[in-house]
C-alpha cells in the first residue's frame, strides 16, 4: 500500500447538537489489489478512528478538494517508481526454481536423475549401473566406476 502523506482535504465541523468539533482528514491510498481509495480518519474529543471509501463512492466536495491537491500526481508517481523497481528487479526476484537443482549426466548431458556411489558424477538412466546387493537398495554407479568396482571387488564379479 502506498499512502499520501498529506491529505488532500482536512474538513472540520461542529456538531451543533452536542458542540463537539470534529475533524476529518482525506488521505489518498494505493493498494496493489484494490487500486485507489480514500482513508478517512476522524479525531474529535471522543478519540479518533478512520474508515475506507472507494473513489466512486466519495462525495462531490471531497472530489473537488482531491482534484485541486496534486495528491493523485504524487501517489502516481509513487507508485510508479515502485513499479519501476519491481520491474527491475524481476529478474532476480523470478530465478529459475529448477535450474539449482537440474542435473545433468556427465556422460551424455541428459537429464541425470542418479549419482554414482563412488564419484558422485550425475548419470542418467542409460549411464547408470544398479548393482544388486545383497541389501534391498541396488548400489547405483557409473559404467566407469561399476568397472572398476568389479576389478577391485572379487565379490562383484559374480554379478
Ligand atoms: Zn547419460
Ligand atoms: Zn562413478
Amino acid at each position: 500500500m502506498v499512502r499520501d502523506e498529506e491529505p488532500f482535504f482536512v474538513d472540520r465541523w461542529r456538531d451543533v447538537e452536542t458542540g463537539n468539533e470534529y475533524v476529518n482528514e482525506y488521505r489518498l491510498i494505493f493498494s496493489f489489489d484494490e487500486g485507489l481509495f480514500v482513508e478517512i480518519v476522524q479525531r474529535s474529543i471522543g478519540g479518533e478512528f478512520s474508515w475506507e471509501v472507494t473513489l466512486d463512492n466519495l462525495d462531490a466536495e471531497s472530489l473537488m478538494w482531491l482534484m485541486g491537491s496534486g495528491s493523485l500526481e504524487r501517489i502516481r508517481a509513487k507508485v510508479k517508481e515502485i513499479m519501476q523497481r519491481l520491474t527491475e528487479n524481476l529478474d532476480s526476484l523470478f530465478f529459475d526454481p529448477i535450474g539449482d537443482r537440474r542435473r545433468s549426466c556427465y556422460v551424455c548431458g541428459s537429464d541425470a536423475l542418479h549419482e554414482c556411489i563412488r564419484c558422485n558424477k550425475d548419470v542418467c538412466d542409460q549411464h547408470a549401473v544398479f548393482a544388486e546387493t545383497e541389501y534391498e537398495e541396488p548400489l547405483t554407479y557409473c559404467h566407469e566406476c561399476f568397472w572398476k568396482a568389479v576389478e577391485d571387488d572379487p565379490y562383484q564379479e559374480r554379478l
